[in-house]
């Protein structure tokens, strides 16, 4: 095999079709951010959004903004944009709460309409990220005797579903090793055996094209921050098939999911639509950050993206390997880019140091305990050069043993 050089890096950012789209961010001249699978970085369009809700709309308009500025229907606004990215009809989707609240919700309305009898057993991966895991088993002792639990390992999964499954609880890009389900496949067994499936497309929406539609699932949720870039803490989304909108009843009955909120009645009546799942008042601020950075994505050809994102995770594995060998790195995530989303991890005994030492020269992954780095790849911002770049402080770390620097031994609070 031919090396690969930092020459033929800067050829791949010559030919590449999304090169533009790095004029959309605000990236810091130095160093390589390859986290944005944790938090994306800033566009210009949320920040001059935001700017404009609060100088513009919120200072001037104060109450009346939610009419004037049309904030009533912000979240079923930037759903129907959203859609797209995840293969729904526009009508299917909303924005609101977090991912693990939306989860709780979404996961609760199906024990409800799908589980009786001997239907009683919820299926999810052990691994799974751990808000997947703890939202489930909190929602089982809330629910009492009717549902049981069944976390099994991946390889377990598929034969852990059957004629007892009320629901099938999967994340679609698994959050440590990048390892993606066939979703329609998955989904096809789920309802082969009568269960209804949610996937967790928090690793998935916005780095790869997802097609919720062509697969038949029945309610998904996912994360505004990562590859939306909308911001720390941004709201998250749900998806509920049309097939399944009336049949779900929803689990947080705010005056907000109401048929007619400002009808002011004591008693509840879901909205007839995707609105139900809404909770209470829309956080606006929040939502206009998100606004704005989904206004690259509608322009944005999701084919075009994972085309980049393949390239990418295969030329930092393949750079790892020539540049790092033999210093202790194994690849957790798959070789074969049809199994992979847009990050990727190795284990490493001493993983936590490398990578704060790493950080420490402006090269920012994550970790993840026990002990993987991980390293996200988004195509809108990330170029092949800022791989090569990488990888040399990757190798140089490694090298020098920079790493063992005592202080890098003691943990923050967010890894
Ligand atoms: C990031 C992530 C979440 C985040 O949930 P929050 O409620 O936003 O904290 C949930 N699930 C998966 C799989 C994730 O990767």
């Amino acid at each position: 095999m031919t090396r690969l050089t930092q020459a033929d890096c800067a050829a791949l950012d010559q030919s590449d079709a999304l090169r533009e789209f790095r004029s959309e961010f605000i990236v810091s001249p130095e160093g390589v951010y390859l986290d944005g699978n944790s938090l994306g970085l800033l566009t210009h369009a949320a920040r001059d959004r935001v700017r404009t809700l609060v100088e513009q709309e919120w200072a001037t308009d104060a109450v009346q903004g939610w009419h004037k500025r049309d904030w009533v229907n912000l979240p079923e606004r930037l759903g129907a944009r959203l859609a797209r990215l995840v293969g729904a009809h526009a009508d299917e989707v909303t924005v609101a709460d977090s991912t693990s609240v939306n989860l709780f919700k979404l996961a609760v309305a199906c024990c409800r309409a799908n589980a009786s009898g001997k239907r009683r057993k919820i299926v999810t991966e052990l691994g799974n990220f751990p808000t997947d895991l703890y939202i489930l088993q909190g929602l089982t002792e809330l629910l009492g005797s009717n549902l049981e639990l069944c976390a099994v390992p991946r390889e377990q999964v598929l034969n852990t579903i059957d004629g007892d499954t009320a629901l099938v609880v999967l994340t679609h890009v698994h959050y440590k090793s990048a390892d993606m389900f066939d979703m329609p496949a998955v989904t096809r067994l789920a309802h082969e055996h009568g269960a209804l499936i949610l996937w967790d497309l928090c690793h998935s929406v916005g780095a790869l094209p997802v097609d919720l539609g062509g697969a038949g699932a029945d309610v998904a949720v996912g994360c505004g921050y990562k590859y939306l870039n909308g911001g720390p803490g941004a709201p998250a989304f749900l998806y509920v098939k049309r097939e399944l909108q009336q049949r779900l009843q929803p689990s947080i009955t705010g005056w907000m999911g109401h048929a007619n909120p400002f009808e002011f009645g004591d008693d509840y009546r879901p909205a007839a639509d995707i609105r139900r799942h809404r909770s209470g008042t829309p956080g606006i601020l929040g939502l206009a950050a998100l606004d704005g950075s989904l206004s690259v994505f509608d322009r944005v050809d999701m084919q075009a993206v994972r085309h980049k994102s393949v390239r990418l995770t295969e030329l930092f594995i393949e750079l790892v390997e020539q540049e790092c060998a033999g210093h202790g790195l194994s690849l957790v995530t798959p070789r074969d880019a049809a199994q992979r989303g847009s990050h990727v991890s190795f284990q490493h005994d001493n993983g936590y140091e490398i990578m704060r030492a790493l950080i420490a020269r402006n090269v920012v992954g994550d970790f993840r305990a026990p002990d993987v780095v991980r390293f996200g790849l988004t195509p809108l911002y990330t170029r092949h050069v800022d791989v090569w770049n990488a990888v040399a402080a990757l190798r140089e770390v490694l090298e020098t043993g920079a790493w063992q620097q005592a202080d890098y031994r003691i943990r923050l609070a967010v890894t």
